[in-house]
C-alpha cells in the first residue's frame, strides 16, 4: 500500500507539472480528492488492514492529501496570476490613446441655444419658460395684437381645440412673468414656436429666444448696448451692428438690428443680397399698452424686449444654407458640430 501511495504521487506531480491552464487542474483534483478519487480509494482499501497498519498508513494517506491540496492550490494561484502578465507577443502600450464611447453629439441648435444663454445670465437675465400651446390671448391680444390685426398674418400658426394655439413666437412668455412678478425684471425666454412656413428658411417648427427688461429709467441706449455686448459676443469683437427704424405691435418705437455680412465682411455678397448687412434680430421699447395688459405703471417703469431666432444665427454662424438640414436627422451633418 505503502509503493500504491508512493505511485500516485508520482503519477500527481508528473500531471500538475505538465498543467498550464486551471481546465486540466480541476480534473486533477476530480482524479485525486473526488468521490471516485484516487484519496478515497485508498482509504476504502485502509478498512482491510490491521489497526497496527490503519495508524501507519492512515498518517501517510493524510499526508498525501494535504500534499495533492496544497499544490493544487499552489498551481491555482500561479495560474491566476499569469492570466493577468502580457506575454512577450502580447505587449501593452500605454501610450496609445483611449477608445472612446461615441453616445451622440449636442445639436447646433441646443449648442447656439446654450451658448446666446450663457451671454445672457452673464448679463444678469434669468431664464423662463412657458407653454407651448397658448391662448389666443398670451400668444396674440395681450400682445396688442387685437383680432383684426393685420400682424397676425405674419403669424399664421396651428390652431389647436378650444381656442388655444400652437405659440407663433416666445412673446408670451414675457406676460406670463409680468402678471406674477413684480418689476424690476430681466429675462430670457429660449423654446420651441410654430407658425405655417416650410421653405429653405423658414420651417413650420424652429426656436427663438426672447428678452424682457423692465426697470427704472430703461432706455432705448439700454437696448442698444445690451444687443451690441451679445452680437459682438457670438460673431466676434469686431462685429459692426446697425438699428433699422422696425414695427412690432408690442413695442414702440421698434427696431430691426442687422450686423455687417459675416460672409464678405461687408462688401456684398448672395447671401446678404448685395447690401453688406444681415438682418439678425427684432427689438424695441415695451409699448405701454402691453404693460398696462399686466397692471405694471408705464409712467414708473419702462423696459425693451427683443426676439430673435435661433436657426438663422446658427445658419450664420455656421454657414449653414438651409435651415431643413437641422431636422433631418442625419448623423454626417449633426457630428460637424
Ligand atoms: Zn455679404
Amino acid at each position: 500500500m505503502i509503493e500504491t501511495i508512493e505511485k500516485h504521487r508520482q503519477d500527481f506531480d508528473s500531471r500538475i507539472r505538465s498543467t498550464s491552464t486551471s481546465e486540466p487542474l480541476k480534473q486533477l483534483r476530480i482524479d485525486f480528492l473526488g468521490k471516485k478519487g484516487c484519496v478515497q480509494a485508498l482509504m476504502k482499501d485502509l478498512r482491510q488492514a490491521s489497526p497496527e497498519e490503519k495508524r501507519q498508513l492512515g498518517k501517510l494517506i493524510n499526508n498525501f492529501k494535504q500534499y495533492v491540496e496544497s499544490q493544487l492550490e499552489e498551481k491555482q494561484g500561479e495560474l491566476g496570476k499569469s492570466a493577468h502578465k502580457p506575454s512577450q507577443n502580447d505587449t501593452f502600450d500605454t501610450t496609445l490613446p483611449g477608445r472612446r464611447e461615441t453616445t451622440g453629439t449636442l445639436h447646433p441648435i441646443t449648442q447656439v441655444m446654450e451658448e446666446i444663454t450663457t451671454i445672457f445670465m452673464g448679463l444678469g437675465f434669468q431664464v423662463e419658460e412657458g407653454p407651448e400651446i397658448e391662448t389666443d390671448y398670451y400668444n396674440f391680444e395681450a400682445l396688442n395684437i387685437p383680432k383684426d390685426h393685420p400682424a397676425r398674418d405674419m403669424q399664421d400658426t396651428f390652431y389647436v381645440e378650444g381656442g388655444t394655439v400652437l405659440r407663433t413666437h416666445t412673446s408670451p412668455v414675457q406676460i406670463h412673468v409680468m402678471e406674477n412678478r413684480e418689476p424690476p425684471l430681466r429675462i430670457i425666454a429660449p423654446g420651441k414656436v410654430y407658425r405655417c412656413d416650410s421653405d429653405v428658411s423658414h420651417t413650420p417648427m424652429f426656436h427663438q429666444i426672447e428678452g424682457l427688461m423692465v426697470d427704472k429709467n430703461v432706455s432705448f441706449s439700454h437696448l442698444k448696448g445690451v444687443m451690441s455686448i451679445f452680437l459682438q459676443e457670438v460673431f466676434g469683437k469686431e462685429t459692426k451692428v446697425r438699428f433699422r427704424p422696425s414695427f412690432f405691435p408690442f413695442t414702440c418705437p421698434s427696431a430691426e438690428v442687422d450686423i455687417q455680412c459675416v460672409i464678405c465682411g461687408g462688401k456684398g455678397c448672395r447671401v446678404c443680397s448685395q447690401t453688406g448687412w444681415l438682418e439678425i434680430l427684432g427689438c424695441g421699447m415695451v409699448d405701454p399698452a402691453v404693460l398696462k395688459c399686466v397692471n405694471y405703471d408705464s409712467e414708473e417703469w419702462t423696459g425693451f424686449a427683443f426676439g430673435l431666432g435661433i436657426e438663422r444665427i446658427s445658419m450664420l454662424k455656421y454657414g449653414i444654407n438651409d435651415i431643413r438640414l437641422f431636422f433631418e436627422n442625419d448623423l454626417r451633418f449633426l457630428k460637424q458640430f
